[in-house]
């Protein structure tokens, strides 16, 4: 007799999200609840740019040198720019959802954020290079078609983390992709099986509190 299948308790997770998904979600991301009940930004200072540039060098294109990566106020300017850009789409994307509580009242409009993406993606024209490294998957990364020198290293930045924009935007994967409204929380999450409403565990039970508070309340 065959050994009975494994019990499918637990949903299957989901394939790891592609580069240019993680990559604009972890932009997004630098808009974050503080701890305190406030918003921070880890944006907020040429160095901070500086510290997730180098963070995210593997996501980044070999030109950019992301590891010697050094903004400054201009770099982060853009940088900043094409971030809100991108926050403006995802409050389409979540819809009828509610978009993050941290820029929704101050959500650039859908045409100059399509504009704004667009335009940094154009500043640098690019072909998609292969790798193979030994032992790992083969990647392919878009490389500028410019010489290195040729473009301003902001330039590059501002145009991978579009490009990468762009890509998640048109695929699959946006349709996932929600606001957690748990108290105080402002990241907007992938969804990864059908009754997930929280971005983290910690996020839903703070949510289960506040409401097992409001009821409480109700009640007294
Ligand atoms: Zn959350």
């Amino acid at each position: 007799m065959p050994a009975p299948a494994e019990p499918s308790a637990s949903p299957e997770s989901p394939a790891p999200a592609p580069a240019a998904t993680l990559l604009t979600l972890d932009l997004t991301a630098t808009i974050r609840h503080d701890g305190h009940g406030g918003v921070a930004d880890d944006l907020d200072t040429p160095d901070g740019l500086t510290a997730w540039v180098r963070a995210h060098a593997a996501a980044l294109p070999g030109a950019l040198a992301a590891r010697r990566f050094r903004a400054d106020e201009s770099a982060l300017e853009a940088v900043r720019g094409v971030r809100a850009a991108v926050r403006a789409l995802f409050a389409r994307a979540v819809r009828p959802g509610e978009p993050s509580p941290a820029d929704a009242r101050r959500l650039l409009p859908l045409g100059q954020a399509l504009t704004r993406l667009n335009e940094a993606a154009a500043r640098v024209p690019t072909v998609p290079v292969l790798s193979w490294p030994r032992g790992a998957a083969p990647v392919v990364r878009d490389e500028p078609v410019v010489p290195a020198g040729a473009v301003e290293r902001a330039d590059l930045l501002n145009a991978a983390l579009a490009r990468a924009a762009l890509t998640f935007l048109a695929g699959p994967d946006r349709e996932r992709l929600r606001a957690c409204h748990a108290p105080r929380c402002v990241r907007y999450f992938l969804k990864d099986h059908p009754r997930q409403e929280w971005c983290k565990p910690v996020c839903g039970n703070r949510a289960r509190v506040a409401r097992h508070h409001d009821r409480s309340r109700g009640r007294g």
